[in-house]
């Protein structure tokens, strides 16, 4: 915890700091518990910028990553994070596996669960999912993006970033910008920085706001220019075209008139603002190529780097209890 953050942010005396088996998603996690892995994940950034990059704590443990859905940096960072701290990893991927055949989520999560893995990472493009195989297998279960639903370590890797740029996240202004309501990414984010005191806002076209989406305590926008003012951390959220059935923006072209991270609306925010973006990122759509690029207010890369540093935490904490680590209920 930063030094600026308010004592109900502080793990509570006696309180064990991570009681969940599974990291399925932000909402239910407290405060400090969320606290607690980001100051765990900081002390995986110096051994990832090493040249030997192994802790072999987790050495003899099997991880098993069940990919439903495509990735490239969230699977590859899972299976980096493993690797690192010394597991055996496997991969599956669902486009070569017996889910093609016609195989059951709970037949396929049975079968997993026999080869007795010690953690599961799953990601799959139902929301809820992960939740569904967590009750059912015997080793915690991280998610890793299910549906529109969450995407927890985004979440802690985006509050990594801010944390570490910024210097704090409670009352920091971050404008989230683009297909909220399709997006996992917004929602993690926006539970996890309101937990932490944050001041979010969300700015899409109508169709692309959930209903109501202020119920989450986000201050909801249509005009950027307006939501972009004194905002000191801007994050770009990706089109997802694959979750929509029908027709939710006019055109690209148009949706980046309005709604496209440029040079000349970046400097609406405040001074030296910071610029995420989950990845993969549509260049010259939600964003341009000088602003994603940017050494300075970019902080695109460094989300890829805090990204294997969380999933480190994440890994090595939800396996403590199995692994039998001392003081560890
Ligand atoms: N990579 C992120 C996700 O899996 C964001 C995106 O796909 O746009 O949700």
């Amino acid at each position: 915890m930063p030094a600026d953050a308010p004592s109900e942010f502080a793990l509570p005396d006696g309180v064990h700091p991570f009681p969940h088996k599974h990291l399925t998603g932000i909402a239910g996690l407290q405060p400090w518990e969320i606290g607690f892995l980001l100051n765990e994940a900081e002390q995986w950034i110096a051994l990832n910028r090493a040249t030997a990059k192994h802790d072999d704590r987790l050495a003899g443990l099997t991880q098993i990553n069940a990919f439903f859905e495509n990735s490239t940096r969230t699977l590859l960072s899972f299976e980096i994070a493993g690797k690192r701290l010394g597991m055996d990893v496997i991969n599956m991927h669902a486009a070569q596996s017996s889910v093609k055949k016609g195989e059951t989520l709970l037949d396929t999560t049975a079968t997993l669960n026999a080869m007795k893995p010690d953690v599961i990472v799953i990601r799959h493009d139902a929301s809820g999912a992960v939740g569904l195989i967590a009750d059912k297998v015997d080793c915690p279960v991280l998610n890793a993006g299910d549906g529109r639903h969450e995407h927890p370590t985004q979440a802690l890797l985006d509050a990594l970033t801010i944390r570490r740029r910024v210097g704090r996240i409670n009352g920091t202004v971050v404008t989230i910008c683009g297909d909220v309501l399709h997006s996992r990414v917004a929602r993690s984010n926006i539970l996890l920085l309101g937990t932490l005191g944050a001041e979010v806002r969300v700015v899409a076209p109508p169709t692309l706001l959930p209903p109501a989406v202020e119920r989450m305590g986000v201050k909801a926008y249509t005009d950027f220019d307006a939501a972009l003012e004194g905002a000191e951390v801007v994050m770009m959220l990706r089109l997802q075209l694959e979750r929509m059935d029908g027709a939710f923006v006019p055109s690209p072209r148009e949706y980046h008139h309005f709604y496209g991270l440029t040079r000349e609306r970046l400097a609406l925010a405040a001074k030296d603002a910071l610029v995420m973006h989950p990845g993969p990122m549509n260049r010259g759509i939600e964003i341009t190529s000088d602003v994603a690029d940017d050494i300075q207010q970019s902080a695109i890369t460094e989300q890829v780097e805090m990204g294997v540093a969380v999933r480190m935490a994440c890994l090595d904490v939800l396996t403590r209890s199995r692994r039998g680590v001392e003081g560890w209920a």
